[in-house]
């Protein structure tokens, strides 16, 4: 998987503040652009993705695009069996 550094004119920042897909963080001036399948990932930087790649993708799964999505408040996805963040660890 490479990636590709991406500058974000100031249209991004006049319309939308660009966060990393990852950890969150704010993205100042140059996103680091990488794709998992069909999903582009905006990130800080190659380490975000290395991050992507060893936990959060075989934490939470692959991420879905952003676009698509309808903003349905509350949108009730049936529980799948297994969730991922199950914590049931008993010393
Ligand atoms: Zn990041």
């Amino acid at each position: 998987m490479t990636g590709r550094w991406q500058e974000l004119g100031r249209a991004w920042h006049e319309t939308n503040v660009v966060h990393c897909s990852v950890c969150g963080k704010l993205i100042p001036r140059r996103a680091w652009i990488f794709a998992d399948e069909a999903v582009e990932i905006q990130a800080c930087g190659p380490d975000c993705q290395q991050l992507y790649e060893t936990y959060w993708r075989p934490t939470y799964g692959a991420m879905r695009p952003p676009e698509g999505t309808h903003g349905g408040a509350g949108a009730t996805r049936s529980a799948d069996a297994g969730t991922p963040g199950h914590k049931a660890e008993v010393d």
